[in-house]
């Protein structure tokens, strides 16, 4: 297997999380006694550009056809899409002549910020069942994978765009660099894009080995994805800190020849906090794994300790994270009894390999368990507080990452 981004062999595993199903195929009831597919979860590290990566197994279209993943489902992923809307539009200047393009647009839970502005919208998302429930809402989008093919049919139909959001979907690329160019290609000579995605710094120094599943192909530092930026001809100017799945950068990027759009003093400090990581050598990665067992080792001492005394543990959330803790440490019913999630798409639904059922968060008070492993860390406070009321019956909250974590 070759490099996603600059095709150089890859030699080194970044961390081998050995075989899970797809994380995202949650399964129905009558699914439960037929066979499931096991693909190997192994991470790689290139040599030459350092970007973290899997091989793939499964196409992407078979992935992300029929989505179950609902942007609007999250309280605090609304509030961080709404302020993102309010800073953007000052900044770039946006306004009804202007063109707006968010790719992996889901729900139209971020686009749908930009109407009350009347600033002109268009949403690019692959999955069908996903892209339905936008246009039903009035958001304008196309069903379809972006790259350098679409980005050519929609800069002729709607012309270039002033704005491309491209949020959490860089790691859900198969062709990366196809990708890149796609955006290079719709972009407007003085149009800006903003990427996020997960930082990898923090999946390293957090050990959150459960963010890496079949989905997310790429595993992003700024290092890394500045080099692919720069082979198309992109430069990032600008880069902040965001609090969403972990810890986010939002990069803010522009054609390399605008020199309208000056690079920051807050990214020369990030690239300053990666090259002092050692992100740019092999170095930073390879204590990486002997941390994921070390975590696996302390979750498991737990769930055996309390299951002897006699304790009922359930879970909350059903996050494709979930799915790779659980499938990694081969954790099954036998540990949790059943995990709750508020979006209906996955209520009455079965974990992927462990058959955990997900239930409705109502089955919190019918069933009373004396633990919660929040399985999305990310929203541990938002979870705690809507779930304190598990405190009536003595429940106590438990978080698995950096290290475990009991919260009465
Ligand atoms: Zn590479």
């Amino acid at each position: 297997m070759n490099c996603r981004s600059c095709a150089a062999p890859l030699t080194h595993t970044f961390v081998d999380l050995g075989l899970s199903p797809l994380a995202n195929s949650f399964l129905k009831r009558e699914q439960l006694g037929r066979m499931e597919p096991f693909y190997p979860l192994q991470a790689l590290v290139c040599e030459k550009c350092c970007l973290v990566q899997l091989d793939e197994f499964e196409s992407a279209q078979n992935i992300f056809s029929d989505y179950v993943y609902f942007s609007s489902y999250s309280a605090s992923y609304l509030k961080h899409a709404h302020d993102y809307v309010e800073k953007i539009i000052p900044r770039l200047k946006l306004d009804s002549s202007k063109l707006v393009v968010e790719i992996a647009s889901n729900d139209g839970y971020l686009l749908k910020n930009f109407l009350a502005h009347n600033i002109p919208i268009l949403g690019v998302e692959p999955a069908a069942n996903v892209a339905a429930v936008a246009i039903r809402e009035g958001i304008r989008t196309v069903c379809e994978f972006f790259g350098e093919a679409s980005a050519k049919g929609l800069r002729a139909q709607h012309g270039g765009a002033d704005l491309i959001i491209a949020n959490n979907v860089l790691a859900h690329v198969p062709h990366l660099n196809d990708f890149i160019l796609g955006c290079k290609t719709l972009l407007s000579p003085t149009g800006v894009i903003t990427f996020e995605f997960p930082h990898l710094l923090e999946l390293i120094r957090n050990g959150q080995f459960d963010t890496i599943y079949h989905e997310h192909f790429c595993y992003f530092s700024l290092h890394s994805v500045s080099q692919a930026l720069a082979r198309h001809g992109l430069r990032v100017f600008d880069v902040e800190a965001v609090a969403t799945h972990g810890e986010s950068l939002r990069l803010y990027v522009t054609h390399a020849t605008n020199a309208q759009c000056v690079p920051t003093a807050q990214l020369q400090r990030q690239r300053k906090l990666e090259d002092e990581a050692g992100l740019d050598t092999l170095s930073a990665y390879e204590g990486f794994a002997p941390r994921v067992n070390k975590i696996k080792r302390a979750l498991l001492s737990f769930l055996i300790a309390t299951r002897e005394s006699g304790k009922s543990i359930a879970a909350y959330g059903a996050p494709a994270k979930g799915n790779t803790l659980f499938n990694f440490c081969g954790i099954r019913t036998d540990f949790i009894d059943f995990t709750v999630d508020r979006s209906p798409h996955k209520q009455k639904m079965f974990l992927p390999g462990t058959h955990i059922p997900v239930l409705p968060p109502e089955a919190l008070h019918q069933r009373r368990p004396d633990f919660l492993l929040i399985l999305p860390w990310n929203l541990q406070t938002e979870i705690v507080e809507q779930c304190s009321y598990i405190r009536e019956w003595g429940g106590k909250f438990v978080v698995s990452h950096p290290e475990l974590k009991v919260i009465p």
